[in-house]
């Protein structure tokens, strides 16, 4: 597949070195956007689809948000919860489509649950997944991922804290009300979306506050139709 290439990975685990593929920037075309950021690509030339490497030996799934100090006591937890029904595969390492993409997406989410990753690093993986669903028209499976996103941003904005976050804070609070409104939380929609109108950053980040004003709208109508 001439859009992958291959990258070496070193277990944040096991420390065991491994394979994992990466799409070509330049072959990642960008077809349509959803005012969530949900982003769709050409053909299967998608990203999204490469960023959780599953180490083949002893099946830790992490992405490159992952901490690299793990305690002692966690290590044991996942190799008595994963690695002890792990059967070491090769899998993940070659061109993954949707389904085997979401699977490592499960896995680490799943990694991320037993190590106790940071809340916003977590709350991305959940909101790939729901994306991911979105992808497969599952709305059922989307909405419930996208809820376990929302309030795990949440818990990032108000306790956790968002260090290493690699957007500015108002994409966050943009997140919590676009979210909110997609799992029809509408209260708390207006609520998040007036917060980014007010930003402090708000003349920087101009295109996210009229995005916010124009969905702050959207869900205005949907709650006079309600
Ligand atoms: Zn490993």
């Amino acid at each position: 597949m001439s859009y992958l290439y291959s990258t070496k990975q070193d277990c944040l685990n096991c420390k065991k070195q491994f394979e994992s593929l990466k799409v070509r920037s330049k072959n990642c075309i960008v077809t349509h956007k959803d005012s969530d950021f949900c982003t769709y690509y050409k053909d299967a030339a998608n990203p999204y689809f490469y960023e959780v490497f599953v180490c083949p030996d002893c099946g830790f799934a992490f992405t490159n948000n992952f901490s690299n100090k793990i305690s002692d006591d966690k290590r044991e937890i996942f190799r008595q919860k994963v690695t002890e029904n792990w059967y070491k595969r090769q899998k993940y390492s070659f061109a993954r489509n949707l389904g085997a993409a979401m699977e490592a997406n499960k896995l680490a989410l799943l990694t991320a649950k037993i190590v106790d990753e940071k809340s916003w690093v977590t709350a991305g993986l959940a909101l790939r997944l729901g994306w991911l669903y979105r992808y497969q028209k599952k709305q059922e499976e989307e909405l419930k991922f996208l809820t376990i996103a929302r309030n795990l941003y949440l818990n990032a904005y108000e306790n956790d804290g968002l260090r290493g976050y690699e957007s500015p804070e108002i994409n966050i609070i943009y997140l919590l009300g676009e979210l909110s409104a997609r799992v029809g939380d509408y209260d708390e929609a207006i609520k998040w979306f007036n917060k980014v109108t007010e930003h402090e950053t708000k003349e920087l980040h101009k295109a996210i506050v009229n995005q916010a004003r124009d969905r702050w709208q959207d869900v205005r109508n949907e709650l006079k139709k309600a």
